[in-house]
């Protein structure tokens, strides 16, 4: 008998029980010609309501990933689930998805009003009722006062907010976001970071954002999953993604690090280049500890507590930023480790540790974290 009929054929994907605004990815790989895979094989669940930030560096595949949930690029292998329902024969324009992008092109002969209510005027949605749901969005976004602006008049700022306030208005169950605030400057981005954050908790949409920038993953999102080189390196909550990278390149990407190798050298006790460390979990098979420079606590030479996994070193570099200082010390008796520690100013006082001074530093055994090869 040939082989292939003794094998079960593959049937289709049963849809999960129906949760609106819940996205399902099966498998799903894209392959561009010239041999590229921009995604490689994902398997995700976003749960309905979720705040998910898809992370990774230029070129990781993030935005091939979100075109595709959006349904203006196909997967040439897996399947897509939106509330239960299989995507493959859905074009974008009947997806209940609605995407943010970058630079969103406003229509900029409509004012700010028009712009907004445009989709639910496509939609048959008359007046009073269209008036009210443009009126209720602008006043969510506090861009109430310029409603009837035209859109070419308007800050990049006040734009984005018009773009998001006309994505939001359709009450999309999924609202897909590419990098929607990174035209603006640091402040403006910030404000808008929070205040995005709190409409989504307030409308309940499932809201799927893909970004490079590490700080805005972190203040946003419910869970992050890693991206790179098309593939998701690891999905969890955010505290549980910047505690407890499962690898180098999450623990590098996500933050800043400490990474060096370990010999274990007993259940909790692992040999490094610069002395023993004691570690609060079984070593086993672990062949890279990990600390957060922040994590790393610093001390006077002659105040040096006599405890485990404390170490001297030179003050090489000390970068006063404002709330923090970034200290590079080089760890004494260990041909060259480097540590970067990170230290609160919590008073208005000069750098405490200028460079050439001798310190202590603790790494307290909870604060490391192990790390597969
Ligand atoms: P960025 O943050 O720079 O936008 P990204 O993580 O969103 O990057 P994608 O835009 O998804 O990455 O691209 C993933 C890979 O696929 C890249 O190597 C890119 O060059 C390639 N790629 C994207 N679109 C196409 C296309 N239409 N044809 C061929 N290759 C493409």
């Amino acid at each position: 008998m040939d082989q292939a009929q003794t094998l079960p054929k593959p049937g289709p994907v049963e849809p999960s029980p129906v949760s609106r605004g819940a996205i399902e990815l099966g498998g799903i790989t894209r392959i561009f010609a010239g041999g590229v895979t921009a995604v490689n094989g994902i398997n995700l669940k976003i749960n309905a309501g979720e705040f998910f930030t898809l992370l990774g560096p230029s070129g990781c595949g993030k935005t091939t990933l979100l075109r595709m949930i959006a349904g203006f690029e196909l997967p040439d292998d897996g399947t897509i689930l939106i509330s239960g329902r299989e995507m493959q024969d859905v074009p974008a324009h009947k997806r209940a998805v609605n995407t943010v992008f970058q630079s969103y092109a406003l229509f900029p002969h409509l004012t700010v009003a028009e712009n907004i209510g445009f989709g639910l005027k496509m939609r048959g949605i008359k007046n009073p009722e269209r008036k009210k749901r443009v009126d209720d969005m602008m006043g969510l976004l506090q861009i109430g006062s310029f409603g009837g602006r035209m859109a070419a008049q308007l800050s990049g700022g006040q734009r984005q907010r018009v773009a998001l306030a006309r994505a939001l208005v359709n009450e999309p169950e999924v609202v897909l976001l590419d990098e929607p605030l990174s035209a603006l400057d640091a402040k403006l981005r910030a404000e808008l970071q929070i205040e995005l954050l709190r409409m989504q908790k307030r409308l309940g949409m499932t809201f799927v954002f893909v970004t490079h920038d590490q700080h805005e993953a972190l203040v946003m999102s419910d869970r992050i999953g890693v991206m790179e080189r098309g593939k998701l390196q690891q999905i969890g909550p955010v505290l549980e993604v910047y505690e407890r990278p499962k690898n180098i390149f999450v623990a590098e990407f996500l933050g800043l690090s400490n990474i060096f190798p370990i010999q274990p050298s007993g259940p909790n006790q692992a040999t490094t280049a610069f002395g023993s460390l004691a570690i609060s979990f079984p070593v086993g098979t672990a062949r890279y500890a990990m600390i957060r420079p922040e994590k790393i606590a610093m001390f006077n030479e002659s105040a040096t507590p006599q405890r485990p996994n404390v170490f001297q070193g030179t003050v090489r570099e000390a970068i006063y930023m404002g709330a923090s200082t970034q200290y590079r010390i080089e760890l004494l008796g260990s041909s060259g480790q480097m540590l970067m520690a990170l230290d609160t100013n919590s008073s208005a006082r000069e750098t405490s540790w200028p460079a050439g001074d001798v310190v202590a530093v603790e790494l307290h055994p909870d604060n490391i974290v192990l790390i597969e090869g």
